[in-house]
């Protein structure tokens, strides 16, 4: 897509082909409007599937809700998020047709599928949603053939958006946003795509039409210069990443990156010098560190966490005479050690292996990538938990300046950040005053005695000063 303009600070795509759904395992934990968390979330009293915060929620949910409401009913449950998604697509072309309609640069049917490039499986997959489909959409709806149903699914799959939620941490949902899927794929983009569910008062009384896909800029952006996003992770090295792209989107990337195989050295590196290792050695590590990281997902999966510690302790072991510092497979064993330990409140540890982490991170993200920014505030988060208050408020500066870009302002996120880097100075200022006073403060916090000198930052930062270590 060319866009003529010299820059795109905030570009938000309005997108009135938008339809967002709730991912299946999370539905009765997230409200089905605005996707926000919440304790206690209201059952729909028709289909019992639908949940949300409140009445106000529900009323916006409706005009996208009634008609699947009744369909699950009379189908007795809820079918996979692929099959709703699909179903309200449909819902919405029955409403408003299946071609361009206000503010969308390309229409549904206009989309590409790549069906044709469906393989064995994929193909079987689809025959199996088409036949799910077919039962669960109600005889008074229009009907669609089944080539046009194959169309839809095909559209989700290639073009399909992953919603997370307002912290960012969990996929809640997915959805289509035809204007989004004009804007192409590179491997280091000069644009960034960022759901934002945002403020909640604000959401909810926008009702359906809430939830903001933006595009955002990464940098300066000359005129007539393509944007492009990422498609995948860049923490890839290239011939990885361009296999990623073929078998997801199917197409051969032949951005520099990829041709050039640029930062492909730095996610292979070797420890240098004296005891440089054999390439025996490397291929061995590099084995063992794939096994391993196979088993820490399943100890991780089934929440056994001091398992994965065990895990990554062991790879660690072995990797540290041969892998260089930038390795992916030593990052990658350094991001889920850290994240671990820091959830196990072992956070002294945890700080150590995320400043290494960041580190390497830093060398091989575009300086504005948005999971170079996630994993610096974890790492200034688990700093400061630490008592590392210097190194910890750094971090948080970092990833505050990188998700202003990313994420922008408003943001729940970088609202969160804001909060944490005005707490953060101030604790450090008082550390530079008097360290002394500093280590009594903090030792008074972590024995849960309240603070009188302290003043709250606002009203809402009502989080603790230090986390309580157990
Ligand atoms: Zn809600
Ligand atoms: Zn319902
Ligand atoms: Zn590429």
């Amino acid at each position: 897509m060319q866009v003529p303009l010299q820059r795109v600070p905030e570009f938000a795509v309005k997108d009135p082909t938008r339809c967002c759904m709730v991912e299946i395992h999370l539905t009765h934990l997230i409200c089905h409007t605005c996707f926000k968390r919440q304790e206690k979330l209201h059952r729909c009293g028709q289909c019992k599937f639908a949940h949300y915060c409140d009445r106000t929620c529900q009323r916006g949910a409706w005009l996208n809700h009634k008609n699947e409401c009744s369909a699950i009913k009379r189908h007795g449950k809820a079918p996979n998020e692929n099959i709703r998604l699909a179903a309200r697509i449909m819902w919405r072309i029955e409403r408003e047709g299946g071609g361009l309609t206000e503010g969308s640069l390309v229409s549904i049917d206009d989309l590409q599928n790549h069906v044709e490039n469906f393989g064995e499986e994929e193909k079987k997959e689809l025959r199996a949603d088409v036949e799910s489909f077919i039962e669960f959409w109600p005889p008074q709806s229009q009907q669609f053939g089944m080539q046009y149903i194959s169309h839809i699914f095909g559209v989700i799959n290639c073009n399909g958006f992953t919603l997370s939620d307002q912290r960012g941490l969990q996929a809640v949902g997915v959805g289509v946003f035809p204007n989004l899927c004009l804007v192409n794929h590179h491997c280091w983009p000069n644009c960034t795509v960022i759901f934002n569910n945002g403020n909640h008062e604000a959401v909810r009384s926008m009702f359906h039409t809430q939830m903001r896909i933006e595009l955002r800029a990464l940098g300066k952006i000359s005129p007539g210069e393509e944007l492009t996003v990422s498609y995948i992770d860049f923490l890839n090295v290239s011939e990885d990443r361009r296999k990623q792209l073929k078998k997801q989107y199917y197409f051969d990337c032949t951005c520099e990156h990829c041709q050039k195989k640029i930062k492909d050295d730095l996610m292979l590196a070797v420890k240098e010098g004296e005891h440089k290792p054999s390439q025996d050695m490397v291929k061995e590590v590099i084995q063992f560190s794939k096994d391993t990281l196979e088993k820490i997902n399943k100890a991780r999966s089934e929440g056994v966490y001091h398992e994965v510690v065990k895990l990554c302790r062991e790879c660690l072991k072995k990797q540290e005479p041969v892998l260089g510092d930038t390795n992916i497979y030593l990052l990658r064993i350094l991001s889920i050690v850290s994240e671990v330990l820091s959830y196990l409140q072992m956070f002294e540890e945890a700080a150590d292996h995320a400043k290494r982490m960041v580190d390497g991170y830093t060398k091989i993200y575009h300086p504005n990538n948005a999971q170079l920014g996630m994993a610096m505030m974890r790492a200034g988060v688990t700093h400061w938990h630490a008592g590392l208050i210097e190194a910890g408020h750094g971090m948080i500066c970092k990833a505050y300046a990188i998700l202003l870009v990313t994420h922008g302002p408003t943001h729940p996120i970088t609202k969160d950040l804001e909060v944490m880097r005005v707490q953060t100075e101030m604790e450090l200022r008082m550390f530079q005053q008097n360290e002394f006073m500093y280590y009594k403060m903090r030792e008074a916090a972590l024995q849960n005695q309240k603070i009188q000198v302290m003043p709250e930052p606002s009203a809402e930062a009502s989080q603790d000063l230090f986390v309580k270590k157990q």
